[in-house]
């Protein structure tokens, strides 16, 4: 007869720890399954953990968990072959407690925050992974099959918190397979520099951090974005794009981090460092309208598993831990009514539906999709607005009427004044 829990949770990334840690501080007994041989082995991210949702859930944990450097200044360049147009924001409020976000390096963070919930007193299981959902007659799941012999395990309520790659729910039929229009795959680097290079380059001191996301030509215009973060002595690097727009333009996204780190904007920053990680990851962006369902007869879905990302704001791990808290939340109110069918388990759903999560995943179910069917957004601004800047910032004794003539020709040689009406709209509605 195979063990039974109060709950399984399949996943030890940020949705599926929180789910343990909340559960097992209500006193659950909770099983916490991982693939990888240790939380965050299998893991990458950019990365930059959100404060807010870590807090709600360990008080004050930046004075012991394994972060890397709070977020001080976070960037925007719009890039085109040889020139960068940013904007940015440089907050000194967020140099002290409580912080707004930090650098993090999933290796790192992941093992220790796992650690937190096992100190709560969740059972964590490593290098073993999730086949299956097993359901009973009735169709309601009522446990895991994994690849260990006589490996399965029973609970009231499965927490499936798989991520991207979220296999379990296909093999259980709860999720089509996603389409490549949908999911972007990012690959970065870990580059090893010194403290004091770093903080010369980023005009930084202490543990301050930087954050630069770069659009138009770090991608070739491709659906997504470059970025460099600062950790403590070492740069995480990365790009991501559609699947589609990958194989539509033929291009390995190994190639294009390449192509992005050679970028004369880019290049000064990473120079002289050593490579010491290369990840990949894919990303779910469908949003709101390729989510799973969220619950069912004895289940929960929760974080990249369920598509809770919001790329244009790069969050993932915030709603992730959130949805992580809130179906724990929900199990425990379950576990006192002695109720684990769908109708109990909907009130996953209304937790969500009240918080950030829903109500920013629907503001922002159009934006991926916008920019995908629209490729002169990411194709031709960033390249446009250079030039337009290039020109206007030369001091060449043009008279600067004429110039202003000049320049608006030239932009509407390249999108005439509809498509510009049309772009703005499009934009405006997909993110308001
Ligand atoms: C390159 C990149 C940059 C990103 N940058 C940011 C950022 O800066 N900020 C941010 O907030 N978000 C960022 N994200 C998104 C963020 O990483 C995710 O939203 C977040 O990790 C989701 O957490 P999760 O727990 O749902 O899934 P994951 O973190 O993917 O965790 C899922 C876990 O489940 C395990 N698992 C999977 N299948 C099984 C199985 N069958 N059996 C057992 N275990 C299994 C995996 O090994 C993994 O440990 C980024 C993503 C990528 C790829």
């Amino acid at each position: 007869m195979a063990e039974k829990f109060d709950a399984i949770v399949v996943g030890a990334g940020p949705a599926g720890i929180t789910a343990a840690y909340t559960l097992a501080e209500a006193g659950a007994q909770v099983v916490l399954i991982e693939r990888g041989e240790q939380p965050g082995t299998k893991n990458t991210m950019g990365g930059v953990l959100y404060r807010k949702m870590m807090d709600d859930i360990i008080p004050g944990f930046w004075e012991q968990a394994p972060l890397e450097r709070h977020v001080i200044d976070q960037q925007w360049w719009l890039l085109s072959e040889e020139a960068a147009f940013s904007i940015g924001h440089r907050n000194l409020g967020h140099d002290q407690p409580p912080y707004n976000a930090f650098t993090v390096l999933r290796a790192k963070f992941d093992k220790w925050y796992a650690q937190q919930a096992v100190k709560k007193g969740a059972l964590l299981i490593t290098e073993t992974v999730v086949t299956e959902l097993l359901k009973d007659k009735q169709g309601r799941v009522i446990g895991i099959r994994t690849d260990r012999p006589e490996g399965d395990l029973l609970a009231d309520v499965v927490v499936v918190s798989e991520g991207a790659n979220s296999l379990v729910l296909e093999a259980s039929g709860l999720k089509p397979m996603p389409r490549s229009e949908t999911m972007a795959v990012a690959v970065k680097e870990v580059i090893a520099l010194p403290r004091e290079v770093i903080e010369n380059r980023f005009h930084v001191s202490g543990n301050q951090g930087v954050v630069i996301e770069a659009f138009g030509n770090a991608t070739l215009g491709m659906t997504g974005n470059g970025f460099v973060y600062t950790n403590k002595d070492s740069l995480s690097v990365g790009v991501g794009a559609m699947i589609s727009d990958f194989v539509r333009r033929r291009i390995h996204p190994h190639q294009l981090l390449e192509h992005f780190k050679q970028h004369p904007a880019i290049a000064p920053l990473v120079a002289g460092g050593e490579v010491k990680e290369y990840l990949a990851h894919m990303i779910p962006e469908g949003g709101y309208e390729t989510m799973p369902p969220l619950y069912g007869d004895g289940f929960l879905v929760c974080g990249d598993a369920a598509g809770m990302v919001i790329a244009v704001h790069r969050e993932g791990s915030n709603l992730a831990m959130t949805s992580g808290r809130l179906a724990a939340q929900t199990i425990v109110e379950a576990k006192r009514d002695r109720d684990f069918s769908a109708h109990s388990l909907s009130r996953y759903w209304e937790k969500l539906n009240q918080s950030y999560v829903l109500q920013d995943l629907r503001q922002y179910r159009r934006t991926t999709p916008t920019i995908e069917r629209n490729p002169q957004i990411l194709g031709i601004y960033p390249s446009l607005l250079n030039e337009v800047m290039g020109q206007f910032l030369t001091v060449d004794g043009v008279p600067k009427r004429e110039k202003e003539k000049r320049l608006l020709r030239l932009v509407t040689r390249r999108r005439p004044v509809t498509g510009l009406i049309k772009d703005a709209w499009r934009m405006g509605r997909a993110m308001l």
